[in-house]
């Protein structure tokens, strides 16, 4: 069966795969699809699962329009703007281009993090004004959204929060500086801190030390925050050292750009929910009292679908009016 009216096709493109939704006018997702990018991740590559992506999204019927997500710097036009760690080649592809053609519909592209905030704006109904969003995933991303607009700065790079240094002359980070908040509090990092500490003889007595010990044991977040529920005390040293470095980003951002709502999100709060609560205590010993006024922490409440949700309602906005809109995004996210 037809659907009555073409749909909104969300689209979220990194090193790993290519995730893909289908948004009908009536707020329904329809279509779900993922495509693991080929193991040589050439920018051509990319592009060509993209396009299978597209393509099965379009088999009930064409698309309104079509927003996408991905990892760095994008200007306006959809053209990726910086390079890409794990795409190589991908600066210079011509991606809002390439998408329209694929979906014969308007596509926009915006960098992944802020389609995050996007969504989780849109997901407060309007109870947030200013969101800062902090997703915690392989590396740390962000965006805030005010009044229902992302901050773009130049090519979509605003609110890189991940690589706000955090410790001087600290840990080394895969962007070439040291002591950036992505080294203490990204999934890897948790893991890499925790196994670093285990072989120290004052952790002895941790469960979590103990197991990192056993060869062949690989420490990730997920473990950490496994022992951190059974009460684990090394657990506890490395989210207070997570939330401690989180915190200390987050309070520059506080006094940069006034948030009234800070969200933590993405992969490694799927088991570290107490972060939310660490951080907003911690937040208001790094920065001026007035910065913290009015700004209250939340979980953020789409999970790791956050992107690719944000990006099929980022796509639906430049098509319909406000009333609109706030009718399709309160059904799609479930308000
Ligand atoms: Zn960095």
């Amino acid at each position: 069966m037809k659907p009555e009216a073409p749909a909104y096709l969300g689209l979220d493109i990194g090193g790993q795969t290519v995730k893909g939704l289908r948004l009908e006018a009536d707020g329904r997702i329809s279509l779900r699809t993922v495509r693991p990018t080929p193991a040589s991740k050439s920018a051509a590559a990319v592009l060509d699962a993209a396009r299978e992506v597209v393509e099965e999204l379009l088999g009930p019927g064409p698309a309104a329009a079509l927003g996408a997500g991905t990892p760095g710097a994008v200007d306006a036009a959809g053209r990726i703007a910086g390079e890409a760690v794990n795409i190589p080649g991908w600066r210079g592809t011509e991606l809002g281009e390439a998408l329209a053609g694929f979906a014969r519909a308007p596509a926009r592209v915006r960098n992944d993090g802020n389609l995050a905030a996007y969504a989780e704006w849109a997901a407060r109904g309007g109870r947030a004004k200013a969101l800062l969003f902090v997703g915690l995933g392989t590396g740390i991303g962000g965006g805030f959204v005010e009044d229902g607009r992302i901050l773009p700065g130049i090519d979509d790079r605003a609110v890189e929060i991940g690589h706000l240094i955090v410790h001087y002359g600290g840990r080394p980070c895969a962007c070439g500086r040291s002591g950036c908040v992505e080294t203490y509090a990204s999934g890897p990092s948790i893991g890499k801190i925790a196994a670093e500490l285990a072989l120290k003889p004052e952790w002895g007595g941790s469960d979590l030390a103990q197991a990192l010990r056993s060869p062949g044991i690989r420490a990730d977040a997920r473990a950490v925050y496994k022992a951190f529920a059974k009460g684990d005390e090394l657990a506890r040293a490395v989210h207070r050292i997570a939330a401690e470095a989180l915190a200390r980003a987050i309070a520059s951002a506080l006094a940069l750009l006034a948030p009234d709502t800070v969200v933590l999100g993405g992969g490694v709060l799927a088991g570290a929910g107490a972060l939310v609560e660490e951080v907003a205590a911690l937040v208001p010993s790094y920065v001026y009292a007035t910065a913290c006024e009015g700004c209250r922490y939340e979980r953020a409440l789409l999970g790791p679908e956050a992107g690719l949700l944000g990006a099929a309602l980022y796509g639906a906005s430049f098509r319909l009016e406000r009333p609109g809109f706030l009718e399709l995004s309160r059904a799609a996210l479930g308000q």
